[in-house]
């Protein structure tokens, strides 16, 4: 595809993981045995909050607690006001970290928000958080500016994940290549990441250099975050808690993939989504609710056989 048209990695990547399910069905095999095999089975979810007030995150913490929830991603940045910001995480910390201890996994995610003097401003206030329990900024500037991130990785002790930075495997080489004796993590989601096919190049990436990877979701159905999965499960160097397959919980989905792999472990009391193990993808599609989505057809005939 990438010798036919250049870039455009969201497209490509619907066509690539459709190869991957058509092979997966000929072959009778799930994705992730094509990929090598799992190397687990299931993943605990990461829940993403809006930008609010810190009370407002309290009271939506409390219950996402309760349904099994210990990873949260606070979206930050439509709300300029640094100080709150800091306050939220903070609020968080305090108010939950005495029941979750450690486990409780806190991601300032900024969507590229901030400059680089407000990124700043934000990791200083979140340092003395850092003894406290897992913490790590998401992709605080833009992704116009990668210098900015690996100068903020100089000036900061607060791990950085890299999400709309990473599209291309340069860049995730790049990524690599620059960040010294530290190991922040990466973000991962497979649309973004131009599919199955170039997802894995950067997992490999991050293979070589020991880079953890989160993986996350855009406003996709439950056929991406299918792919992402199968992904998941066999990438060598994944962050150990909380990854985000949220966008089934959210839309109404084309697949059945949330109510059928998404359960509260009685053990654990974590919330977690579990690998399908049909062939290819292993999920079904509701043709009814893809209808409601659709607003164009095209059908794509062999040439040489019509
Ligand atoms: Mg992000």
């Amino acid at each position: 595809m990438d010798a036919i048209i250049p870039g455009n990695p969201q497209a490509k990547a619907a066509i690539d993981i459709a190869c991957w399910d058509i092979l997966g069905k000929k072959l009778g095999a799930p994705i992730y045995q094509l990929l090598g095999g799992p190397l687990r089975t299931s993943l605990d979810l990461l829940w993403p909050m809006g930008d609010q007030e810190p009370e407002k995150d309290k009271k939506e913490m409390k219950k996402k607690i309760e349904e099994g929830y210990k990873t949260f991603m606070f979206k930050m940045g439509a709300i300029k006001d640094i100080d709150m910001q800091i306050e939220r995480i903070a609020t968080a910390r305090e108010s939950f970290g005495k029941k979750l201890g450690k486990e409780l996994v806190i991601v300032p995610d900024a969507n590229q928000a901030f400059t680089k003097d407000e990124a700043i401003q934000l990791l200083r206030g979140l340092e003395p958080l850092q003894s406290k329990g897992p913490l790590f900024v998401e992709q605080p500037v833009s992704k116009e500016r990668p210098q900015d991130m690996i100068s903020l990785q100089r000036q900061t002790s607060i791990p950085l994940s890299i999400d709309e930075s990473l599209v291309t495997v340069k860049d995730a080489l790049h990524f690599a290549q620059q960040q010294g004796d530290r190991r922040d993590e990466a973000n991962v989601k497979v649309v973004k990441n131009g599919g199955i096919s170039k997802a894995m190049e950067t997992i490999g990436v991050a293979k070589l250099y020991g880079i953890p990877i989160l993986f996350n979701s855009m406003l996709e159905t439950g056929v991406a975050q299918a792919a992402a999965l199968h992904l998941a499960a066999v990438t060598p160097t994944l962050y150990p808690s909380g990854h985000c397959f949220m966008s089934t919980l959210r839309l109404k989905d084309v697949t059945t993939f949330a109510s059928s792999l998404i359960w509260k472990e009685k053990a654990s009391g974590l919330l977690m989504v579990h690998l399908p193990t049909g062939p290819g993808l292993g999920i079904s599609l509701d043709e009814e609710a893809l209808e409601t989505y659709t607003v164009d057809k095209r059908v794509i005939t062999d040439d040489k056989k019509a």
